[in-house]
């Protein structure tokens, strides 16, 4: 399986990375090897001094699928959950100002932290769903998919132009505003709406 993740997919985030708000989706990939389960803990890595969190909703491909058209995308994920795409930001800013790819920053082993999924089927309205990254207590980012740039139809079907899409990858769905360092001790936890779905320790 693949992790497919989006970027710059929230108008506040892509403003406070001082990047521009992109035209079409921005994607990246993360290997299997970067998958967390089991809301095992994640040790620090020593490559880098400046680990920042990103909450993203996930959705779990069900089929196999290129070339999706938006009205049928909908058929290609039955669940939502929530994971975060754990990102080094100095070694990123490292790659973007030297124009380098950024799988260093953010393919690394044990990035892509990943909690439970709920049927979609559960929600009212997939265009207003909440959710929000809890740190040691409080809470540090917060989203709605009504504040999404592009529609999670619309990246199925924009990503499947490039890349089949196989039942079993996962697609991190981009994070909101807020994102910031994390440190040893801390204890993450990630809601959508009133579920708690991931809960794990930096070690
Ligand atoms: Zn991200």
């Amino acid at each position: 399986m693949k992790i497919i993740c989006i970027g710059r997919n929230y108008a506040e985030h892509a403003k406070e990375m001082n990047a521009p708000l992109p035209k079409e989706p921005v994607f990246f990939l993360k290997p299997d090897t970067s998958l967390l389960k089991d809301n095992q803990p994640f040790y620090y890595p020593d490559f880098s001094k400046e680990i920042h969190h990103e909450i993203e909703l996930v959705l779990k491909v069900t089929k196999n699928g290129k070339n999706i058209a938006p009205e049928f995308a909908h058929k290609y994920y039955d669940e939502i959950g929530i994971g975060v795409d754990f990102t080094a930001r100095d070694i990123q800013a490292a790659c973007k100002e030297k124009g380098l790819p950024w799988e260093k920053a953010k393919a690394f082993d044990n990035a892509a932290p990943l909690g439970k999924f709920i049927d979609k089927t559960e929600f009212k309205n997939l265009n207003n769903i909440q959710f929000k990254l809890v740190i040691n207590g409080k809470t540090i980012q917060k989203g709605s998919t009504s504040d999404l740039l592009f529609s999670f139809d619309s990246i199925i079907s924009f990503v499947s132009t490039y890349i089949t899409l196989k039942t079993g990858d996962l697609i991190y769905t981009g994070t909101p505003e807020g994102v910031g360092p994390v440190k040893i001790g801390d204890r993450l936890e990630g809601y959508i709406e009133e579920y708690k779905l991931l809960d794990f320790e930096i070690k």
